[in-house]
């Protein structure tokens, strides 16, 4: 399938010099995106998951259909303070901004194999504060998965330890 059609890059948003990759167009098509999830889970089912994570609010989007469809439990990153119980924290630098991401302290159990998963791999600051809750709980981050991988944003660096996939590279 040819992912790319499916996604509509806007230049210069949010600001001058982003290229921005609208992964709407792609989700407003049911056949598309259900055969996009479908390869994403493909890839969550050999790494033999437990449980499913992403970080607010695209990561649900892609987060929450893999899970369903591998029966599996579904734990959502959140910006600090908006998850009612106790948590544990950890900060984040993004392409463009800076924020807090949040777990609830009880959604992993100490050696449970997690799929993290996210629309799209950036600088990688979203996806590091996500491994380092996961891992402060005890986590095993069996394996990444995105949309869309921005390669000439480099977020692969510091985490190549984990098997990345991605449907989608932009060079
Ligand atoms: P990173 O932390 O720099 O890797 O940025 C990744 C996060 O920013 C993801 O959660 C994305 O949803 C969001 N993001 C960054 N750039 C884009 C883009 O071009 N399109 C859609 N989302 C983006």
């Amino acid at each position: 399938m040819d992912y790319k059609k499916h996604i509509t890059v806007i230049e210069d948003y949010p600001q001058k010099g982003v290229s921005f990759k609208d992964i709407t167009t792609l989700m407003q098509n049911g056949e598309v995106y259900q055969q996009a999830i479908h390869d994403m889970a493909a890839f969550a089912r050999q790494k033999n998951i437990d449980v499913v994570v992403g970080p607010e609010a695209r990561g649900f989007v892609v987060g929450c259909p893999i899970a369903y469809a591998l029966g599996k439990g579904f734990v959502p990153v959140r910006k600090k303070g908006k998850l009612p119980r106790e948590t544990v924290d950890a900060d984040y630098g993004l392409e463009y901004g800076k924020d807090t991401l949040s777990i609830h302290k009880d959604a992993i159990q100490a050696g449970q194999r997690v799929l993290i998963t996210d629309d799209l791999l950036a600088t990688g600051g979203t996806i590091r504060a996500t491994i380092d809750l996961v891992e402060q709980l005890g986590g095993e981050v069996a394996g990444l998965a995105f949309l869309i991988e921005l390669r000439y944003l480099d977020g692969r660096k510091g985490i190549d330890q984990y098997d990345l996939y991605s449907l989608m590279i932009y060079e």
